[in-house]
C-alpha cells in the first residue's frame, strides 16, 4: 500500500471501519462497510484533510448500498415533484448515483437536506447534474464509454494516484525545469511542448496544423527527449484541433496515461476528432487514427474545473484558469517542485469579455515564467473593436439581404460560431434584422448543443439566460439546423439567408461546398471571421484572389463580396496582449512567445521587453529553454 494511504489510515481509530483505501487520481477515497461510520464519519475525514492537505472522501462499500431498482424508487419518492428529474444513473463501482434534473437547486434541497435523506435511506452517494437543454447523442456516447469502463477507470485512476504519491515521504529532487518546443514555435498550429523536470515529463497540448504542407503538419515527436512510454501526463488547454488534433494518435501509438482538461474540452475535442476522421474519409485520405483511438482518449481523461488544484506527478501541481478563448478553454498554471518554480501556459487567450465568455484571468498565486501566445502580436494587429465588428456584420447582412443575396460565414465549429449566433439573436430581438433564416450546418449545431450542457463555463449573462428555457438564445427560432445533404441543397437553391458552416479556414467541410455554390453571384457575400492560415482557401480570399483552384480539376471564379471582420477573434489583439502582460499579477520574470508567425513573436517579444523590462524569448521549433 502507498505510504500516503497508510498515513491516512493511521487517523482511523477503528481499523475495521475502512474496507478499502484507493486513489481517484490525486484524490483519496475510503470505502466503509459500516453504515454508522458512513453516515457519521465526516468530522473525522475533515480532520484528516486538514492534516495532510489532500482531498479525502468517504464512500459506502458497494456491498452495503441498496439494490439499484429499489434505490431508484426510493430516490424518486424522496425528490420533490417539481425537481424535473430526467434520469437517474448508477455508478456501482464507486457507489455514486447521478441524478439529472432540470432544477438542480430543488433536487439538492435547502442546505442539501434532500441529498442527505437519499444518503441515509439508500446508502448511495448522490450527485446532481443539470439536464442539458439540447440532448446530444455524442455526450451520451461519451458518458456510456465512461460507464461501460468504470471498472477500468477505477484501476486507471488508482494507478495515477500511485504515481502522484510515489515518493510522498521522499526528499523532492527537482532542481531544474526545461521546456522543449515540439511545435507552434514561430508558427500558428501544431501546439506541443514537452515540460521536464528530473522527476516528471508532461506534454502541454498535442495539435495538428491542418492548413500546412505535409512536413509541418505535426509536432516533431521523433526526438531523443520524447518517449511516449515515459510520459506522465498530457495537459490539454482547449479543444481546437491545433491543440488537440494529434492526441488520439498518441493513444493509437500506445499511450495510456491521463489527459487533463475541462469537461467541455473533453467533449468538444472528441467531437472535433471524430469530425476530423469523417472529413479525411470523405476526401479519401488516410485517417491518422480511428474512432476507437478517440474512445481510448475519452477513457483516459481526467476533468478539472477552473481553479481546482490538483497534483499530477510527484513534483507538479496544476490549476486551470479561464482563458476566455472558447468554451472550457484554460490557461494552465503549473506549480513545480514544492515552491521551486511557477509556470503559466496561457495557450490561446482573449483578454476581452465577449458575448459568450469572460476575459482571460490575470491573477495567479505565484508566477515566474509564462509561455504566451502571439497570434496577433504584431505591431499592426489592432483590429476594429468588437462593437464596430458587430455593427458591421449586421450592416453586411442587411445589405446582402436587400440584394436578395446569401451570406456565408465560415466558422470554426467551436466558439466563433456561437458568438456569431449570440450577436445575430441579439439583433433579431432588437428588431435590427427581420425574417432571416439562419442556417446552422451539421457540426456547428452539435457543438452548440454541447455549449448548452455546460452553462457554468459561460459569461454570467448567457448562463442566466440558459437557465430560463424561453430565454435560451441558442434555442431561438431564428436558427435552423441543417443535417442532411438534401437540406443543404434546399438552402443553396433557396432564397436569402445566413449560413454558418465549418471549416473556418475553408480547408474542407460544408463551408467549401457553400462557397462553390455562392461564389458565382455578386449578390452573395462571404464574411471571414476566423484566423486564416497561410495556404488556406480563406487566406487566398483574404488576399483578394479572384480565381481559386479548389482541386486538380476544379477552379472557382470569385464574384461574391468578401468581407474580413477581425474583431470577433477568440484571440487577443496586440493591444490586449500588452494589457494582459501589464495586468499579470504577480509580474513574471520571463515570457516565452509562441503560437504566432515568426515576425509577430519577435515583435511582441521586443515590445514586452521594452515596456515591462521582462526577459523575453521567441524560441524556434525544437529549441529547449531552461526556465529554472
Ligand atoms: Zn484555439
Amino acid at each position: 500500500m502507498a505510504d500516503i494511504l497508510k498515513e491516512v489510515l493511521s487517523f482511523i481509530p477503528q481499523k475495521d471501519d475502512i474496507s478499502d483505501a484507493v486513489f481517484e487520481g490525486a484524490n483519496i477515497v475510503l470505502y466503509t462497510k459500516k453504515k454508522e461510520f458512513f453516515l457519521n464519519g465526516n468530522e473525522l475525514i475533515k480532520g484528516i484533510v486538514n492534516s495532510i492537505k489532500k482531498r479525502v472522501e468517504l464512500r459506502p462499500d458497494p456491498s452495503i448500498v441498496m439494490n439499484q431498482e429499489k434505490a431508484e424508487d426510493e430516490i424518486k419518492k424522496i425528490l420533490p415533484k417539481d425537481s424535473g428529474v430526467s434520469q437517474i444513473l448508477f455508478d456501482p463501482q464507486r457507489s455514486i448515483v447521478v441524478i439529472e434534473s432540470e432544477k438542480p437547486g430543488v433536487a439538492i434541497g435547502k442546505n442539501g437536506e434532500i441529498l442527505r435523506e437519499i444518503k441515509e435511506k439508500t446508502f448511495w452517494v448522490p450527485q446532481v447534474k443539470r439536464t442539458p437543454s439540447i440532448r446530444l447523442k455524442l455526450i451520451e456516447n461519451i458518458r456510456d464509454v465512461l460507464y461501460e469502463n468504470n471498472d477500468y477507470r477505477r484501476k486507471f485512476l488508482h494507478k495515477i494516484g500511485k504515481r502522484i504519491y510515489d515518493g510522498w515521504t521522499k526528499e523532492k529532487r527537482s532542481e531544474w525545469v526545461r521546456v522543449t518546443f515540439l511545435g507552434a514555435a514561430r508558427h500558428v498550429g501544431r501546439s506541443c511542448f514537452l515540460l521536464q523536470t528530473p522527476e516528471s515529463k508532461v506534454l502541454l497540448d498535442c495539435g495538428v496544423d491542418i492548413a500546412a504542407s505535409d512536413d509541418d503538419q505535426f509536432p516533431i515527436l521523433d526526438v531523443p527527449e520524447f518517449n511516449l512510454t515515459q510520459l506522465d501526463a498530457v495537459i490539454l488547454s482547449h479543444a481546437h484541433l491545433d491543440h488537440s488534433g494529434l492526441l488520439p494518435y498518441l493513444f493509437k501509438m500506445g499511450y495510456r496515461g491521463p489527459v487533463y482538461c475541462t469537461l467541455p474540452t473533453r467533449d468538444i475535442a472528441s467531437l472535433l476528432a471524430l469530425d476530423f476522421i469523417g472529413i479525411a474519409q470523405k476526401e479519401a485520405k488516410d485517417t491518422l487514427f480511428s474512432s476507437s483511438d478517440v474512445k481510448e482518449m475519452v477513457k483516459h481523461t481526467v476533468t478539472l474545473d477552473y481553479e481546482e488544484v490538483t497534483d499530477i506527478t510527484p513534483d507538479m501541481r496544476i490549476t486551470f484558469y479561464d482563458a476566455g478563448h472558447v468554451l472550457g478553454s484554460a490557461q494552465v498554471h503549473i506549480h513545480i517542485g514544492n515552491g521551486l518554480h511557477n509556470l503559466l501556459y496561457t495557450a490561446d487567450i482573449n483578454y476581452e469579455d465577449s458575448n459568450l465568455l469572460h476575459k482571460a484571468a490575470t491573477k495567479f498565486p505565484r508566477l515566474e515564467s509564462v509561455i504566451m501566445e502571439a497570434t496577433y502580436g504584431g505591431r499592426d494587429d489592432n483590429p476594429p473593436t468588437r462593437q464596430e465588428c458587430e455593427d458591421e456584420l449586421i450592416k453586411i447582412i442587411k445589405e446582402t439581404f436587400a440584394k436578395r443575396g446569401k451570406v456565408l460565414i465560415p466558422v470554426l465549429g467551436v466558439g466563433r460560431a456561437q458568438e456569431i449566433m449570440l450577436i445575430i439573436e441579439k439583433a433579431v430581438k432588437k428588431g435590427l434584422i427581420k425574417d432571416i433564416p439562419i442556417y446552422v450546418q451539421g457540426m456547428v449545431w452539435d457543438v452548440t448543443a454541447m455549449h448548452t450542457a455546460y452553462p457554468d463555463f459561460f459569461h454570467s449573462d448567457v448562463k442566466k439566460a440558459i437557465f430560463h428555457k424561453d430565454q435560451n438564445p441558442f434555442l431561438s427560432k431564428v436558427f435552423k439546423h441543417i443535417s442532411s445533404h438534401k437540406e443543404m441543397q434546399e438552402v443553396i437553391e433557396g432564397g436569402p439567408c445566413v449560413v454558418l458552416a465549418t471549416s473556418g479556414m475553408m480547408t474542407g467541410g460544408a463551408s467549401v461546398e457553400y462557397f462553390k455554390a455562392f461564389s458565382s453571384s455578386d449578390r452573395n457575400t462571404i464574411v471571414l471571421v476566423s484566423y486564416q492560415g497561410p495556404g488556406s482557401l480563406g487566406r487566398r480570399l483574404e488576399n483578394g484572389d479572384k480565381e481559386i483552384r479548389i482541386s486538380e480539376t476544379e477552379n472557382v471564379s470569385v464574384k461574391l463580396n468578401v468581407h474580413v471582420l477581425r474583431g470577433f477573434s477568440g484571440h487577443s489583439s496586440r493591444k490586449q496582449l500588452m494589457d494582459f502582460v501589464r495586468m499579470l499579477d504577480p509580474k513574471p520574470k520571463k515570457i516565452i512567445l509562441v503560437h504566432g508567425e515568426g515576425n509577430k513573436c519577435l515583435d511582441l517579444a521586443s515590445s514586452i521587453h521594452k515596456e515591462f523590462r521582462i526577459e523575453t524569448i521567441a524560441p524556434r521549433t525544437l529549441d529547449t529553454v531552461r526556465i529554472r
